[in-house]
């Protein structure tokens, strides 16, 4: 690195996503938590609609449609509703806007979404890692004692990623009332596959951010659009955040896109039942082979054999043209997060499962 770089950028390791093959044809592709089917057929055709010659100006740098959307689904205020690129783009701003420069720690399970950690390296944010309990959930006493110094803040997954396992609104409710004077971020990227959202603890906890994405349960990860809802007061301080950063987060087609896929709610609700039914079949498939699967409330599972190595399985699947996520961490070195695809995907997962596993015993 130049020596204008400082240290901490050295030391920084970004985040890596799962494979993004360009094209290998027969890949069966359950590594990075995309949904089966497409979207919705009316959020194309807005898409399609707004590419006009209508794009030589500028978006909406206050994505009004889209945010009134969104207030309306939850029932909430527009002054409530942030937007971004992605919620990783969300994530940013937040952990840029609420977390840098206080100077103190923010909490965090040591098994979660891991862009967590590299936002706290590249903001500076000091991290207290709170260990996940031995069945891989969060021990929801952890975050409601008082701590020895305050921390600047605490965020998780809900479910958590990669476990799929989640919290229930009354744990989350406690979480926040125990710590009414920070702010508690809840990512929900995969609560629509049958986790209960906190959005509606807005009403009672001004501390309270939710996080969610269009990426997965929308299944628009390539259209990048994600939001923030939360006490009106700090939804505009990421919009000053933001104004100073990219004005412009949106572009024209991802807020037609997302405001016609948030309206099509009879599509997301047939799609999201699709991946609930074929993640059961798979957890009992998998099971049936001799893994260990955490009760997902995702579209993944986590799972890991007891006779064979999580790593070396993933590589013989790869060898099949079908691509898992596995994380060379401790704890969770053993399993493999698995996306949950179409019924015919789960099939082809499992079969190829059982020649490995025959080939090895
Ligand atoms: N949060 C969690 C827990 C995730 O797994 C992901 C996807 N990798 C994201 C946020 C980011 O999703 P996106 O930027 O596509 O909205």
């Amino acid at each position: 690195m130049s020596r204008f770089w400082s240290d901490h950028l050295a030391d920084l390791t970004p985040y890596v996503a799962g494979e993004q093959p360009k094209s290998v044809t027969n890949l069966l592709k359950l590594n990075t938590n995309e949904h089966p089917y497409g979207p919705s057929p009316r959020a194309l055709e807005a898409i399609k609609h707004a590419a006009s010659d209508r794009l030589r100006l500028y978006p909406d740098n206050e994505s009004v449609k889209l945010r009134a959307a969104i207030a309306q689904l939850h029932d909430l205020d527009i002054k409530q509703v942030f937007v971004g690129n992605g919620s990783d783009e969300v994530l940013a701003h937040i952990f840029n806007g609420l977390f840098r420069r206080s100077g103190r720690a923010l909490l965090m399970p040591d098994i979660t979404y891991s862009f967590y950690r590299t936002y706290c390296t590249l903001y500076q944010i000091p991290v207290q890692l709170v260990p996940l309990a031995d069945d891989f959930s969060i021990r929801v006493d952890d975050y409601t004692q008082a701590h020895s110094v305050e921390p600047a803040g605490i965020i998780f997954s809900n479910p958590n990623a990669p476990t799929g396992i989640a919290l229930t609104l009354d744990d989350i409710r406690a979480i926040a009332a125990a710590n009414p004077d920070i702010p508690v971020v809840v990512d929900e990227a995969y609560v629509d596959f049958g986790a209960e959202t906190a959005i509606a603890l807005l009403k009672e906890y001004d501390n309270i951010v939710v996080v969610h994405t269009l990426s997965k349960s929308r299944s628009l990860a390539g259209l990048r659009v994600g939001f923030a809802v939360a006490d009106s007061q700090v939804i505009q301080g990421l919009n000053r955040v933001k104004d100073s950063f990219n004005s412009y987060p949106l572009d024209v087609l991802a807020q037609a896109g997302a405001v016609a896929a948030l309206e099509d709610t009879a599509y997301f609700k047939q799609m999201c039942q699709a991946v609930i039914d074929a993640r059961t079949q798979l957890t009992e498939q998998l099971t049936g082979l001799g893994f260990q699967v955490l009760p997902s409330k995702t579209n993944f599972v986590f799972a890991r054999h007891p006779k064979f190595e999580g790593a070396a399985l993933a590589q013989a699947l790869r060898e099949q043209n079908i691509l898992v996520r596995h994380f060379k961490l401790p704890r969770i070195d053993q399993f493999l997060r698995i996306t949950v695809g179409t019924l015919e995907d789960c099939e082809r997962l499992c079969n190829s499962l059982v020649k490995i596993l025959e080939k090895t015993y």
